[in-house]
């Protein structure tokens, strides 16, 4: 296949589970009885700031051990060799695209990013953040992980629109359309009439949206897929 145009792709916490990061519905160890809600959301932090940075310092631990696998490496492969602009967005908050050599859209924040609550300033995130951390612009001891929770905003959402109104082709790989609005990215291409292509695992609950589909483990089928789209063998 040799068409060019602009590619979107979405990325999910299946694109990283190679890498040995759990996806959220198979999250084991000491936080395999945590409900989401008692460390995703703004009230969860309001209520016991410590919990919630003890459970996003377990993550951003497991995150700066974890490396890129081959789906990673062979994202960062298309967004390089392509002849059209590849747009990466992942809701992933492991860098693990950026340590691949890729460069995505982080919309659901990153692991790596510290904010205050207080003013909007953003920095890097230590190894550990305790909820005694001070902000180093306004001094507020109101710092949390730049990471997006359940009822707040997704970040890059105009520059994603704009993008998934002028692509060829929309790609969905490793997620599994249940959180909003990034579930909804497929339908509203696909109304468009935009070409989709779903790969993953399993199948999911918004397999039926996409015209095609690629079923296998992401290390696997995804460089299969760019080697032929960049019609050259998988490196
Ligand atoms: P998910 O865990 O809901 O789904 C992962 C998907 O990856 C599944 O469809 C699964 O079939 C697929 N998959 C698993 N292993 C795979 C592999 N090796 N190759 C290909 N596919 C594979 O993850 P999601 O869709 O990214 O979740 C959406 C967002 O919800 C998350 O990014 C996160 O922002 C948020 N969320 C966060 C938490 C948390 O912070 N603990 C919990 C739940 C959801
Ligand atoms: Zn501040």
């Amino acid at each position: 296949m040799k068409t060019c145009g602009k590619i979107v792709i979405l990325t999910g916490a299946g694109v990283s589970a190679e890498s040995g990061l759990g996806t959220f519905r198979d999250t084991d160890g000491l936080w395999a009885n945590t409900r989401i809600e008692e460390v995703a959301t703004p009230q969860a932090f309001a209520r016991d700031p410590a919990k919630v940075h003890a459970f996003y310092n377990m993550r951003r631990r497991a995150a700066a051990a974890a490396r890129p696998n081959a789906a990673h490496f062979a994202l960062a492969r298309l967004q390089e060799h392509w002849p059209a602009p590849v747009i990466l967005i992942t809701q992933n908050v492991d860098g693990l695209h950026a340590a691949a050599g890729g460069a995505a859209l982080q919309m659901h924040g990153a692991l790596s990013g510290a904010l205050c609550a207080e003013c909007g300033h953003r920095w890097s995130a230590p190894v550990e953040m305790t909820p005694r951390d001070l902000c180093p612009r306004c001094g507020a001891a109101a710092t949390r992980p730049d990471i997006v929770w359940f009822g707040e905003m997704p970040l890059h959402m105009a520059e994603i629109e704009a993008h998934l109104g002028d692509c060829m082709l929309f790609v969905a790989i490793g997620t599994s359309g249940a959180v909003y609005p990034a579930a909804g990215f497929g339908a509203g291409v696909a109304r468009r009439g935009i070409e989709t292509l779903e790969i993953n695992a399993a199948a999911t609950d918004v397999s039926a949206i996409f015209d095609r589909h690629i079923i296998g483990r992401a290390s696997q089928v995804v460089p299969a897929w760019v080697a032929q789209l960049l019609d050259r063998d998988p490196a």
